[in-house]
């Protein structure tokens, strides 16, 4: 079988040490089998050891390969779609729990990196830019929103404002959340990692699911091995292929694009963004950067339905890095790389059961950093007897693409070029 390695991006290349760990090849029995080393799986990981539950997960590739080692890095609070679409389609009971839940997933990063220690560059603060007064006015919702679920660590940034966060002259304002922040994607997952094999996690890498064999005590086959268990939790994301043909059908791979620089002056990065927030802009398709720890900016942006890889990313981002900040016109770009997320129609995860002992939550469809680790908080509690939160995730109603998995791309694609014309025309 052949190696998978990690793509070449800066967070392989700065990747902090981590054990060789070993393909299954053997036949295991455990209490719940997990598929996948991303957030999603890592953090089911954690949450079920803690409890003391035998855990086993299986990698395809390395911990952290997919989204969850490759991402921009960027703590945002709440869902891709905010509280205010899960109020107008889901139950007020189901709202309420959701609402209350949507800052819980960056409590859950900061508690691990403390509790495990983990060295991952944890900076707090978080600014979303808005582009136009339309954008400043959903920014302005956005935060009463919040509020209303609780939420008080928010700030408006008046044009003025938002200059002496962020050196670019594109935006109107903005709004900064003290709790958001940003880390490194890939040293996080290896560090739950260690946390997980830590509390006596086993787990499995090169080791691809090939089969589940549903039944009262569900068979996970890869190419080598197998794993018998009570329980299985299907954390694979955009990587997970057609293992699930139900869960296939009503989500899409997606790429999208990021490239770190080089390492800048102190001056300079410190002259770009001072209190070292990260930043994502409101647009549609957005853009978003953060500096690293060593200095260089990682900027990603830009999207392709069905998740094929663009010939050259850096024709691609570079362009947009220097609308942003044309002052780094002569900065090298030392990494670019791509990344799959996993989109559903309505943007919120798809979380649910396959019978009674397999669980499922995928299709964060873009930001997914923070409900990741609640998930795998909500799919524990699941397990554990106790599944209110994780079955008001379950209620969301999921739809299949118009067009199937054949032309949804490409139906997809429409629809995002509608949205990003009327964020460049400013409607
Ligand atoms: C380039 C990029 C930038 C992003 N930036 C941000 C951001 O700044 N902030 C934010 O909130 N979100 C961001 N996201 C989204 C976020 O990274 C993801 O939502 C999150 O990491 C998903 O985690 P996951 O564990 O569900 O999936 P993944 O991290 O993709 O993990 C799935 C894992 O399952 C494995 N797998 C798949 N199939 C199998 C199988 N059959 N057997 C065994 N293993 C299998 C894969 O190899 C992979 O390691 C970004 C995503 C991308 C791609």
């Amino acid at each position: 079988m052949a190696h998978i390695d990690y793509p070449a991006s800066y967070y392989a290349a700065s990747a902090n040490k981590a054990p060789a760990r070993p393909r299954l090849q053997e036949a295991v029995e455990t209490d719940v089998c997990i598929i996948g080393a991303g957030y999603t799986g890592l953090s089911t990981a954690l949450s079920l050891l803690e409890q003391g539950y035998r855990v086993v997960v299986l990698e395809a590739a390395g911990v952290g390969f997919g989204a969850s080692g490759r991402n921009g890095g960027q703590i945002v609070n709440s869902y891709s779609r905010d509280i205010d679409t899960i109020e107008r389609t889901a139950g007020a009971h189901e709202t309420a729990l959701i609402g209350a839940m949507a800052f819980e997933g960056a409590r859950i990063i900061r508690e691990r990196i403390r509790q495990y220690d983990i060295d991952c560059d944890l900076k707090d603060g978080g600014i979303f830019a808005a582009l136009s007064t339309k954008q400043m006015r959903h920014l302005e919702g956005q935060k009463a929103l919040w509020e209303r679920y609780g939420y008080q660590h928010l700030e408006m940034l008046d044009g003025q404002d938002i200059r002496s966060e962020v050196a670019s002259d594109r935006y109107v304002g903005g709004m900064l959340d003290r709790q958001g922040g940003h880390i490194h994607p890939l040293n996080l997952a290896l560090g739950e990692a260690l946390a997980v094999e830590h509390l006596g996690g086993r787990i499995f890498e090169q080791s691809p699911a090939i089969k589940i064999e549903r039944g009262q005590r569900p068979m996970v086959r890869t190419p080598e091995g197998q794993v018998s268990a009570r329980f299985v939790v299907v954390a694979g994301n955009a990587y997970l292929g057609n293992l699930v043909p139900e869960l296939a059908a009503k989500s899409m791979p997606c790429g999208t694009q990021v490239i770190a620089t080089e390492p800048l002056a102190a001056e300079i990065a410190s002259s770009l963004l001072p209190h070292d927030y990260c930043v994502e802009d409101c647009n549609y398709l957005l853009d978003y950067y953060r500096l690293s720890a060593d200095r260089r900016l990682i900027y990603g942006g830009g999207v392709v339905y069905g998740a094929r890889d663009p010939a050259d990313v850096i024709s691609i981002i570079r362009p947009k890095m220097l609308e942003t900040f044309p002052q780094l016109r002569e900065a090298k770009i030392e990494f670019a790389w791509t990344g799959n997320f996993l989109l559903t129609l309505s943007r919120l995860p798809q979380v649910g059961r396959l019978g009674d002992n397999i669980y499922y939550s995928q299709g964060c469809s873009g930001h997914g950093v923070t409900y990741t680790h609640l998930a795998g908080r909500i799919i524990a509690e699941a397990i554990k007897g106790q599944a209110e939160r994780f079955d008001a995730f379950a209620s969301l109603r999921h739809y299949p693409f118009p067009g199937g998995q054949r032309f949804g791309a490409a139906i997809s694609a429409l629809g995002a070029l509608y949205y990003s014309l009327r964020d460049r025309l400013g409607f």
